[in-house]
């Protein structure tokens, strides 16, 4: 029977884990070890962290989800993966693998720009449960006793939507509790434009995007590399000092330190057009863990988002590549990086639609209506119910 072991249990890690079943069953043992005992729908946090959502609409034991597939679940940490004895290392034991799927998502580099982060700095981030739990505690401080508003990405930042909902939900509250006039708002990114994304825009995204922040009256600053924060300033590499009572800024990603030394010197995995990792026929990756060139270079650096979307599309042709070395069903189709997007702008929302991810585009999309609001509250309730019954075959 073939081994196959899972690192991470999030929107990577869970399809593989179904997927794999779904085409092997008894035909392999699948082990899927988490650091995190939960699966987190993360593109709710920013919700959390306004008081929207609580942890508990948000999350699911992975456990009884896994185990009621017959796949076995690990709440331990991967230390270490050593490719070439095929074995993962962890505090408690090793676990040696016929197949490997690493989807253990991003090292936030909280460590790269001083003073930034929850942890070790001043500003909060939404990215985890943890992260988005004490910005929600902050936002309520906030409220009673507002000041100037700092919202962005820095140098090297990937997943830029969030900043973006974030910044357009804060205004859609301030004006709710008829507070946004005690609150100058500053959007500050290493993006050299609005709305470029990393992915070098989405159709008339910089024009469309430049209007809805003049007609809200947010501060745009983009091209912009962060010195340093300190607990009142954010303190620009060009000179600029922007004052801010409440800060919340994207990290830079790289790879997990488990996995880091099998990947670019970022740590993330290259891999092909399979999701097989381009030095180890066993080792597949999946998601944020792996590496994708970025599509131009910009003056400040900013790399290429993986999305949900397409994790779960990468999930769906490593499971289908690996059932089939195993079970010789036919290979998938190459996986075409291409993206959907549901960005949330407070009262209404963007939908986003890029095929290829990267320009020249044979298709993009890009509208916003209400409609797309109601579209994302729902995908929020039926992604959870698709994971939770183990459907990992649909999109
Ligand atoms: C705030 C926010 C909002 C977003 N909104 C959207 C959206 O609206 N639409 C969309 O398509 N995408 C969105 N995304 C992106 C989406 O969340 C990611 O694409 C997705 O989570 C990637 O899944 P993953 O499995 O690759 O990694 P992750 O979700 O990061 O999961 C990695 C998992 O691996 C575990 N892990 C890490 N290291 C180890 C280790 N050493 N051993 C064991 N386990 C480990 C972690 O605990 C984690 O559970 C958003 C992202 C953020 C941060």
């Amino acid at each position: 029977m073939a081994r196959i072991v899972i690192l991470g249990g999030s929107f990577g890690g869970l399809t593989t884990a179904f997927e794999l079943k779904r085409f092997l069953g008894k035909k392999a043992e699948i082990t899927l070890l988490s650091d995190l005992d939960k699966f987190v729908f993360i593109p709710s946090l920013p919700w959390l962290s306004l008081g929207w959502r609580r942890a508990e609409d948000i999350t699911l034991p992975l456990k009884p989800i896994l185990e009621k597939k017959d796949i076995s679940f690990l709440h331990e940490e991967a230390k270490g993966v050593d490719a070439d004895a095929s074995k993962v290392i962890t505090d408690k034991r090793e676990i040696p693998y016929d197949y490997l799927v690493i989807a253990t998502g991003p090292h936030l580099a909280f460590e790269e720009v001083p003073g930034l982060g929850p942890e070790n700095g001043y500003t909060e981030c939404i990215f985890t449960l943890e992260h988005a739990e004490k910005a929600r505690k902050t936002w309520e401080k906030f409220l009673e006793t507002p000041g100037p508003i700092a919202i962005g990405s820095v140098q090297g930042v990937s997943c830029f939507g969030p900043a973006y909902e974030y910044v357009f939900e804060i205004d859609m509250e301030l004006r709710k509790r008829k507070m946004r006039h005690k609150v100058p708002m500053f959007f500050i990114t290493s993006e050299p434009y609005i709305g470029h994304f990393g992915i070098g825009g989405l159709g008339a995204s910089k024009r469309w995007l430049e209007d809805e922040f003049a007609e809200k009256d947010i501060k745009l600053l983009t091209n912009q590399a962060v010195e340093e924060f300190t607990p009142e300033e954010v303190r620009l590499k060009d000179g600029t000092r922007i004052p801010y009572k409440l800060g919340m800024f994207a990290p830079a990603m790289k790879g997990v330190p488990a996995v880091a030394h099998l990947g670019n010197p970022r740590g993330f995995i290259p891999v092909d057009e399979h999701m097989r990792h381009k030095n180890y026929r066993n080792i597949f990756s999946v998601g944020v863990a792996i590496a994708i060139a970025p599509p131009e270079q910009t003056p400040v650096p900013t790399g290429v988002p993986k999305t949900g979307f397409m994790t779960v599309r990468m999930a769906q042709t490593a499971a289908r590549a690996i059932a089939s070395e195993i079970s010789g069903i036919a290979m998938p189709a190459p996986y075409e990086m291409d993206v959907l997007c549901l960005m949330d702008m407070g009262k209404t929302a963007a939908f986003m639609r890029a095929k290829p991810l990267l320009p020249p585009r044979q298709e993009s999309t890009l509208k916003k209506a209400l409609w797309v609001k109601w579209l994302k509250i729902c995908f929020e309730k039926y992604f959870l119910f698709k994971m939770k019954h183990g459907l990992g075959n649909l999109p």
